[in-house]
């Protein structure tokens, strides 16, 4: 049996891209003839019943911003069996019989609770983090690591003129891609990720002095998140070497901006297979992309699966940026 009604929401923390993805779920939906319901902050407005009916129009003018039309929301209350049990009683009571939850691996958690409770669901992946195992990309990823090459450049072009040394903290709390492509783009004299275990002496100290024998004069030292400890990185570098440290923290401005090329389409891409799948009945599916290709998984199996840190990648930065 064909899914009659379906809806879409955007969960969790937003993720340029994701407007791309809430359009192809809407016109695709629309086109196959089902109705579309937009659901506003996540599973906070299905919770409190925050829907409204969608039309070819409602997704005009949004594949160009970053952030999410829908809004977004963390929701501690849908966090417990009875949250799910209300969300799932308000979507019978509404008429929909499945979502499209775009956001990471917390809001595919609540996806496969609410499958569980009846209402199928397929995930699609919205995080500049790149972190969901089971998929090589993530509708945001592109975007954020293109502007947070674009504000280490500014930075390399500051430190560059006073020989200084910049540590740049870029977002990433449990994986390091972010800051190992970014570092790549940056030249970075070192990168940090919390994959991998770093010793101060042996891959920062050393590693400044052999290259400013070489004749650098200016490094840049590229920090994950989950690393951390950015402010006390820079003040014992300054104290090691004498060379000038200053920490700056991206932060936010990593998540916003208008999306690139790659995450308006990987976004339209993956909305389009999620309400496919929706339309042939099929939910506690995550759609993800694998060998280049977009495909889809069981939701609990990918929620299993253990993310594998590029180290060969991280072995190439290490040797060129010396
Ligand atoms: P990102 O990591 O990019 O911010 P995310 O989807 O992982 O995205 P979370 O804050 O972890 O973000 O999760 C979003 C929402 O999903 C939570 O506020 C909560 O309502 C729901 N959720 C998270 N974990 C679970 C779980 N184990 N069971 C049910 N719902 C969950």
């Amino acid at each position: 049996m064909n899914t009659k009604t379906i809806a879409v929401l955007t969960s969790g923390g937003d993720a340029p891209g994701m407007n791309a993805a809430v359009r192809a779920v809407a016109r695709t939906g629309i086109s196959y003839g089902m109705r579309v319901m937009g659901v506003r902050r996540g599973f906070h407005g299905l919770l409190n019943r925050d829907v409204f009916e969608m039309n070819l129009r409602s997704v005009s003018d949004i594949i160009h911003h970053g952030g999410t039309a829908l809004f977004t929301a963390r929701s501690p209350e849908f966090n417990t069996p009875d949250g799910v049990k209300k969300a799932a009683g308000n979507c019978r009571d509404m008429g929909i019989e499945g979502i499209v939850v775009i956001g990471g691996d917390g809001s595919f958690r609540g996806a496969r609770d609410l499958t569980k409770e009846g209402i199928p669901c397929v995930g699609v992946p919205g995080t500049i983090d790149n972190d969901i195992a089971a998929s090589e990309y993530t509708i945001g990823f592109d975007t954020a690591m293109n502007t947070a090459v674009e504000m280490v450049d500014r930075l390399r072009d500051t430190t560059e003129s006073h020989d200084r040394c910049s540590v740049v903290e870029v977002m990433g709390r449990k994986c390091g891609d972010l800051a190992l492509q970014t570092g790549i783009a940056v030249g970075a004299t070192t990168i940090l990720v919390p994959e991998i275990p770093f010793d101060f002496q042996t891959d920062i100290i050393n590693r400044m002095m052999f290259t400013q024998k070489t004749g650098k004069k200016h490094f840049i030292i590229v920090v994950a998140e989950g690393v951390g400890g950015v402010d006390k990185l820079a003040k014992d570098i300054e104290e090691k070497t004498g060379i000038e440290t200053r920490a700056t923290v991206l932060g936010h401005v990593q998540r916003g901006g208008s999306p690139t090329l790659r995450d308006r389409v990987a976004g339209s891409v993956m909305g389009f297979h999620a309400a496919d799948l929706l339309y042939k009945g099929r939910g506690n599916r995550i759609v993800v992309m694998q060998k280049g290709k977009v495909v889809d998984l069981d939701i609990t199996e990918a929620l299993e699966m253990e993310r594998v840190f590029d180290k060969n990648l991280y072995d190439i930065a290490l040797k060129i940026s010396i």
